[in-house]
């Protein structure tokens, strides 16, 4: 393999200014940076494959914590590149264009996207609004949809035509580690490429665990029909949806148990949750908007200790369901 020289120098330093691009544009880049070199030094460009100068940039960049990480966009297709910090509180680093409560906000609604119902990954517009109710410094709701917006606009979440919020390639590439650690019973992986699959679909048989990227679906279909995980047929079956393809229109329920800070003890998540409430019920008053008082009708607030479970039950019954259909 070549050794590091000024074509890699600039190339990284290309990369750095960029942090995310598309693996396209990364090509591009370093065939200029070939070509800067060998107009300088009255040579021929460099020959050395992208892969390898990738490999070499990345060699050079683990000593001082930062990493290469590659993932395929789902909306897009295309293969996107991040320059990703592997230490410290990773929320905190990528979005230093925020403010701490903004930061906190963004936790929350990572929280909420993780932890939702039946492997949705998605949070409605509406939750998310409400989710700056249990803020420690409170938004109003403008203050809140403008924050979201601002989460959109600067690509760490996407909000989708139904007006829901999943994560970006972005955040799932920057916020690897983080999801990986905090919410190691929710994240899943993708049978196939093993990143973390948020969008995609999982086998339709009961407890299999086979979950896949749609991309990675559609590219193994072609090949195989049968599941990678517990081998039953899947000629004419429709997986199931991972994604906010999972969910129905309408309202979400409510979140789930607060995970994010566990040092917070069993007492004082009672006394808290009694704040909580009051703190939602003044912003409900606050809050004029039709479609929030329309969900208050069409979703009574479960109890709140038994969001967790909920979620279980809501996955056990889809394998009852499945199992049915099978039988
Ligand atoms: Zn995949
Ligand atoms: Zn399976």
């Amino acid at each position: 393999m070549a050794r590091y020289s000024d074509v890699h120098r600039i190339f990284l330093q290309s990369l750095i200014s960029r942090r995310f691009l598309s693996e396209n544009l990364a090509i591009q880049l370093y065939k200029r940076s070939c070509e800067i070199v060998a107009a300088a030094e009255g040579t021929d460009p460099s020959t050395q494959p992208f892969q390898n100068a990738l490999e070499l940039v990345a060699n050079a960049l683990s000593p001082i914590g930062l990493e290469i990480r590659a993932l395929v966009d789902e909306g897009t297709k295309q293969k996107m590149i991040a320059i990703v910090n592997t230490k410290g509180d990773a929320i905190a680093q990528v979005a230093t264009e925020f403010t701490p409560n903004e930061i906190a906000y963004f936790k929350l609604i990572v929280e909420c996207i993780m932890l939702a119902p039946s492997e949705s990954f998605s949070l409605s517009s509406i939750a998310a609004i409400k989710e700056s109710t249990n803020l420690p410094s409170k938004m109003t709701k403008t203050e809140a949809e403008s924050t979201l917006n601002a989460f959109v606009s600067k690509g760490w979440l996407l909000r989708s035509k139904r007006g829901r919020y999943s994560l970006s390639t972005r955040s799932i590439l920057e916020l690897q580690n983080y999801l990986k650690s905090t919410f190691e019973d929710e994240v899943l992986e993708c049978t196939i490429c093993m990143e973390i699959c948020t969008k995609g679909i999982a086998c339709s048989i009961a407890r299999c665990k086979t979950r896949m990227h749609t991309h990675c679906y559609e590219n193994y279909k072609m090949l195989h029909r049968h599941c990678p995980t517990c081998s039953s047929p899947w000629d004419g079956k429709r997986p199931i949806p991972v994604g906010e393809e999972a969910v129905k229109d309408g309202p979400d329920s409510r979140r789930s148990k607060k995970r994010v800070e566990p040092e917070v003890v069993q007492e004082e998540e009672e006394e808290e949750e009694d704040v909580e409430d009051a703190h939602e019920q003044e912003f409900e008053e606050e809050a004029s908007d039709e479609e929030m008082e329309e969900e208050e009708e069409r979703a009574p607030p479960p109890n709140k200790g038994r969001q967790r479970k909920a979620k279980h039950m809501d996955i056990a019954t889809r394998f009852v369901d499945d199992e049915a259909e099978d039988d």
